[in-house]
């Protein structure tokens, strides 16, 4: 058998022996060159690729080849097609052209006769993955838009219209409670309408699952379910710097999706040059995409997007109601929503009940902890909480489900998040090594639940005046 037929059958071998994902990235569109000073040079498609095969899989081809070839064999990986615009866009120093402009530019370039990712891709509809489940009311109907999130908001319409032919990747950053996971889950709603096949996942369950997998030695499966997306939604991406693992097989990740011409969005709390250990490499990939920030809202859309939540519930609130809310949530969405649900739950009780007066009342006392710059600790919030519920400590913090222990460990994490600076990463912490999406879905629940249950809402604020010294 010749050197050329040799590889031919080791390139067979291989697509049987790695997992398809590996092989499709990595492999496919290989190409023997020729044999020279006795080493195989073989052409793969992009640098990636290159660097994937000459370190990672090297062993492996290696071993095929020489079974094959009847004698030991080594290889050299050459480049043999153009790089895919990620490599020149990460690499060269294209410096000060608008972002903008460069990348209508680049999209010009790239017009292809391609048909959109949607027509491209058929393909059964698999299970979404449980960490990847979408909040129904996070969709682009519900998102107000203004100056502070207009361009945001239109980079993420072209994106849900035409995935993986406007911007890629995609990057939103800005502050909490500013509807970047809203935003997020919007293009996933609506192309996963499509039929693409769509992954949501918060950075920490990647972090997570990918843990898991190398535990469980199932590292394929993990591979295959992430780099089978059609459209990747990576939110809070600024917790994967710092974890080695979790950068290196992101990295891989994203390259995979990338070379295949897949949408990745990701959501950060600060651009990607202000995360101090986020690999370069990263980096270079994160800014190689549009990124855009989200502001805080102006006080009109504040009032906007309160009149849009009371009618929702289709509940009338006076407008002097309204506008002291969206005067006392100037930074943050979601704590507006923590006050709004506040005085739902009060209106629930007694309509007639919610006036100016008991607005302001309830919104003070929203305030007060952090007024009074009062410091409450994780510990404090925790003993209290164990203590109005008549539960130990260490059921409190540990692992048991029951009814009574999982409310209490609700409200706590609801408390701590209310009460305390702790980050989602803390509390979860502080309950056994929750993780922050556990930790956030306790607090939603728990401000779900205050809606319609009185007694919670008493129970809730009798700890907290408890907790308060009050
Ligand atoms: P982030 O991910 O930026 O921390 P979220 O996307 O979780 O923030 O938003 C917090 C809450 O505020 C959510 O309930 C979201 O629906 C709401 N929200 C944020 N921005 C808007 C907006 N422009 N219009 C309507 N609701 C919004
Ligand atoms: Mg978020």
């Amino acid at each position: 058998m010749d050197a050329h037929e040799a590889w031919e059958a080791a390139f067979n071998q291989l697509e049987l022996q790695l997992d398809r994902a590996n092989f499709d990235t990595w492999l496919r569109g290989a190409s023997f060159i020729g044999v020279e000073e006795d080493i195989f040079v073989i052409g793969v498609r992009n640098t990636y690729a290159r660097d994937m095969l000459q370190h990672r899989l090297y062993r492996n081809v290696r071993r095929v080849l020489s079974d094959v070839y009847g004698q030991p064999v080594e290889l050299r990986f050459e480049v043999r097609k153009p790089a895919p615009p990620s490599g020149s866009r990460a690499r060269s120093g294209e410096g000060d052209m608008p972002l903008f402009q460069l990348l209508d530019q680049q999209l010009a370039q790239e017009q292809d006769d391609l048909p959109p990712l949607h027509q491209q891709i058929r393909r059964p509809l698999r299970e979404p993955i449980p960490e990847s489940e979408l909040n129904p009311r996070f969709t682009f109907d519900r998102f107000v838009v203004n100056g502070s999130n207009s361009i945001a908001y239109e980079a993420a319409r072209a994106i849900a219209a035409n995935p993986a032919r406007s911007y890629n990747p995609y990057l939103v950053y800005g502050g909490v409670g500013l509807g970047k996971t809203h935003l997020l889950q919007a293009i996933a709603h609506e192309c996963q309408a499509r039929g693409l096949h769509v992954v949501y996942i918060p950075s920490e369950a990647f972090t997570n699952d990918l843990v898991n997998a190398i535990r469980n030695k199932n590292t394929a499966m993990f591979r295959d379910k992430y780099r089978s997306a059609d459209v990747l939604l990576v939110d809070d991406i600024q917790f994967i710097a710092g974890k080695d693992t979790t950068q290196e097989e992101f990295f891989h990740t994203f390259n995979a999706l990338y070379t295949f011409n897949r949408q990745i969005v990701l959501a950060s709390d600060r651009h990607p040059r202000e995360m101090a250990t986020l690999e370069d490499r990263l980096r270079s990939r994160f800014e190689g995409g549009l990124v855009t920030d989200i502001q805080p809202p102006e006080f009109e859309s504040r009032l906007a997007i309160v009149g849009m939540w009371a009618e929702e519930r289709g509940m009338w609130l006076p407008p002097q109601v309204i506008r002291m809310l969206a005067e006392h949530a100037p930074n943050n969405i979601r704590e507006l929503e923590g006050m709004f649900n506040q005085i739902v739950a009060k209106a629930h009780q007694d309509i007639n009940s919610v006036t100016p007066d008991m607005a302001a009342s309830t919104l003070q006392r929203y305030h007060q902890p952090r007024q009074h710059g009062r410091h409450v600790t994780l510990t404090q919030v925790v003993e209290v909480v164990a203590r109005h519920y008549y539960v130990s400590l260490r059921d409190l913090c540990g692992k048991k489900r029951t009814g009574r222990i999982n409310q209490a460990r609700q409200v706590a994490m609801y408390l701590a998040r209310e009460l305390t600076d702790s980050s989602l990463n803390q509390i979860g912490d502080m309950f056994g090594g929750r993780s922050h999406t556990t930790v956030l879905h306790g607090c939603n629940k728990v401000m779900e639940e205050l809606d319609g249950d009185p007694g919670l809402r008493a129970m809730i604020e009798r700890i907290q005046d408890d907790i308060l010294g009050r």
